[in-house]
């Protein structure tokens, strides 16, 4: 026993070892990335890239000086970082990507960020796709027909699926509501702390608890309004699981800031602390009724 013992103890100790120089080269790895993306951000940022967002984009000029800098630094990293494709004969050009990595930058503003760490490619469509995926419907009963999508991304994938006309005009009206580009990488966010359950990685235990409580209810909710038909300033869409509620939400956050304030207080102020933002206050959005 005592020899088992101590063998144990030095794979134990192997193990620990090797442990810390992981730790080390891991350590290193993240400086040396750190770095490398702080050049980045400092680099002049290109001006055909700005015309383009400030073209495209116009809740960019709404933004306070600070933020507009800190979201061109995050572009620079984005685009330097991230593979895109285009698909079904889309030839891909600076206003597609630009235009893309400038609102799905709009989600990091002001947090340490990992930029979408899961995520490698976006495969950009020039407009809506079909999408074809085998789903188990009963049994042994497959359903392998396609889907009409505008956009989509799961945990594991590595890729995130766009329609280039929806994303563009998503970015182009900026209080309907709508946005598929933030619709979708509000995804890669719920996918940061491994679980795809419409709740983005948050600091303490505390957070967690009180994050679950106020969505659970308004989750409800939404599925009630969509039940009874009742006006919100919520797609309905949120009521298909929480992944999808959180992914709407953040739709509504940024584009409908005031009204879902007004109707959703405690939702609001939920997801203000997480993304250490008040679209309110910068918000193109001018009623606060649904
Ligand atoms: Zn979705």
């Amino acid at each position: 026993m005592r020899h088992g013992f101590t063998l144990l103890a030095c794979a134990a100790k192997r193990f620990h070892g090797g442990g810390e120089a992981y730790s080390n080269s891991s350590t290193m790895f993240r400086f040396l990335k750190q770095r490398r993306r702080q050049r980045l951000r400092a680099q002049p940022f290109p001006p055909a890239w700005r015309s383009i967002i400030t073209g495209n984009l116009p809740i960019f000029r709404r933004l306070p000086p600070e933020d507009q800098a800190e979201l061109l630094g995050h572009v620079q990293v984005f685009l330097a970082e991230k593979h895109f494709e285009g698909c079904s004969g889309l030839e891909l050009t600076d206003e597609i990507r630009v235009t893309i990595a400038a609102q799905a930058c709009l989600l990091l503003l002001h947090r340490a960020t990992d930029y979408y760490p899961e995520l490698t490619s976006i495969l950009v469509y020039p407009s809506g796709y079909t999408s074809y995926e085998a789903r188990h419907l009963d049994g042994n009963i497959w359903d392998e027909g396609g889907e009409p999508r505008l956009g989509q991304t799961a945990r594991w994938l590595g890729s995130l699926v766009l329609a280039w006309d929806d994303a563009k005009r998503g970015a182009a009206h900026p209080s309907d509501g709508r946005n598929l580009v933030l619709h979708e990488f509000a995804h890669q966010l719920d996918y940061e702390d491994f679980k795809t359950d419409g709740a983005p990685a948050l600091a303490t235990r505390a957070e967690y608890l009180t994050w679950a409580r106020v969505m659970s209810r308004e989750f409800a909710a939404l599925q009630s309004a969509g039940e009874t038909g009742t006006s919100t300033v919520l797609d309905t869409y949120g009521a298909t699981n929480p992944a999808e509620f959180f992914a709407v939400v953040t739709e509504a956050f940024f584009e409908r800031p005031r009204a879902l304030r007004g109707r959703h207080p405690e939702l609001y102020a939920q997801l203000a602390r997480f993304f250490r933002q008040d679209p309110s206050r910068y918000s193109a959005e001018t009623t606060t009724t649904p």
